[in-house]
């Protein structure tokens, strides 16, 4: 999977660490850490480029396909 950051351009995944689901509060927070859902289909995600420009990246990724929507910088989205 690749995914666009907005710096550095397309990149393997392999330089990105997910960080769960892009939900705000910290009772979300729990939840995306310790009630993994799973969902199917598009949904919003929390990316780090730790191998890159250090940024954080909302997602918008299928899940089921892989396919990636929109890239976002998370303090934008
Ligand atoms: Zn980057």
């Amino acid at each position: 999977m690749r995914i666009g950051c907005p710096f550095c351009g397309e990149r393997d995944s392999s330089e990105f660490v997910y960080r769960g689901s892009a939900r705000e509060g910290a009772a979300q927070d729990f939840a995306a850490v310790y009630l993994q859902d799973n969902p199917a289909g598009p949904h919003k995600e929390l990316w780090y480029h730790a191998f890159g420009c250090r940024s954080w990246l909302q997602v918008t990724r299928d899940t089921r396909t892989h396919e990636i929507f929109a890239v976002a910088l998370a303090r934008e989205a």
